[in-house]
């Protein structure tokens, strides 16, 4: 048994005791990206009026885009998706 590897926001390392052979604990075990759905490793940083918390994977980030049309939990522009896909976006002329 080991440590819960999830990075929590603004707090660190999650630590909690890890379930069975996976390295995640009961709570974060399972809990899926919120862009992609593969294994959350951390929690979006991102802070409006509170911390955005959402699960992101290794893959993907929280974004801002200014001037876009939805919000999440408030925060205006603001959304998760892929850092792959970000790239190959900026890449393009
Ligand atoms: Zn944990
Ligand atoms: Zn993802
Ligand atoms: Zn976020």
């Amino acid at each position: 048994m080991s440590e819960c590897k999830f990075d929590v926001s603004w707090v660190g390392r999650c630590k909690k005791p890890t379930l069975g052979e996976s390295e995640y604990c009961a709570v974060h075990y399972g809990m899926k990206c919120c862009s992609c759905k593969a294994q959350a490793t951390h929690d979006c940083d991102r802070t409006g009026q509170l911390v955005c918390g959402a699960p992101l994977c290794d893959g993907c980030d929280g974004f801002e885009t200014p001037g876009a049309g939805y919000g999440f939990f408030g925060f205006g522009g603001h959304g998760h998706r892929s850092k792959q896909w970000e790239a190959q976006r900026e890449g393009q002329p």
